[in-house]
């Protein structure tokens, strides 16, 4: 079973509700009148985003992008960034928040950032459910913030491990049997 594979609980279900809640509230206020874009980072951002929007009390539309980072290996990004599937939205003159799952070394969320405003959004803030912030490489604006969280490999709450434990209700550590390099 998926949950058995848990070492360790970092983000409780409660504790990430509560945040999202917080941020909902944030975002709602400081968008107000402005009909944001919010551009999910797939896959690992789709748990976050979708339970996000429904504290966001402000007319809003979403659009999906996926990247995927290359070279690396299961549990380290490469830093090499390409997109897969681009948005479908026009972002010009858009007041633009990207939403992410993790930043760790910042290399992903760099990229896309430099992608996005070469488009010419009238804004582009950026919204991140965790910041592994002692792995940082790269300085990324990060707008808001839901936890700032160790250097440990997170799975569960959209975050996977090979694909799998997305489903997984709280933001978790792996017990280390379970990694196969
Ligand atoms: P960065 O480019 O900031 O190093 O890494 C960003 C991407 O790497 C994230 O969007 C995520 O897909 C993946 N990533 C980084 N740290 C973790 C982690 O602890 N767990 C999981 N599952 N993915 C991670």
């Amino acid at each position: 079973m998926l949950k058995e594979d848990v070492a360790e609980v970092l983000i409780t279900e409660k504790e990430l509700q509560a945040r999202i809640a917080e941020l909902g509230k944030a975002i709602s206020a400081n968008y107000e009148g402005k009909d944001p874009l919010l551009v999910c980072v797939l896959r690992g951002a789709v748990v976050f985003l979708s339970d996000l929007i429904r504290q966001i009390t402000i007319p809003h539309e979403i659009d999906f992008m996926a990247v995927s980072s290359y070279g690396g290996t299961r549990t380290e990004s490469s830093g090499i960034v390409r997109i897969l599937m681009d948005l479908t939205t026009n972002i010009q003159g858009r007041e633009v928040l990207i939403v992410e799952d993790i930043v760790d070394t910042g290399l992903t969320l760099a990229y896309i950032i430099e992608n996005l405003k070469t488009r010419r959004p009238a804004s582009l803030r950026t919204c991140a459910l965790l910041n592994k912030q002692e792995r940082r490489q790269v300085d990324v604006p990060l707008d808001y913030v839901g936890f700032v969280i160790p250097n440990k490999f997170v799975i569960g709450y959209g975050l996977d491990y090979d694909e799998k434990y997305r489903n997984l209700p709280f933001v978790g550590v792996l017990k280390p049997e379970v990694y196969i390099e």
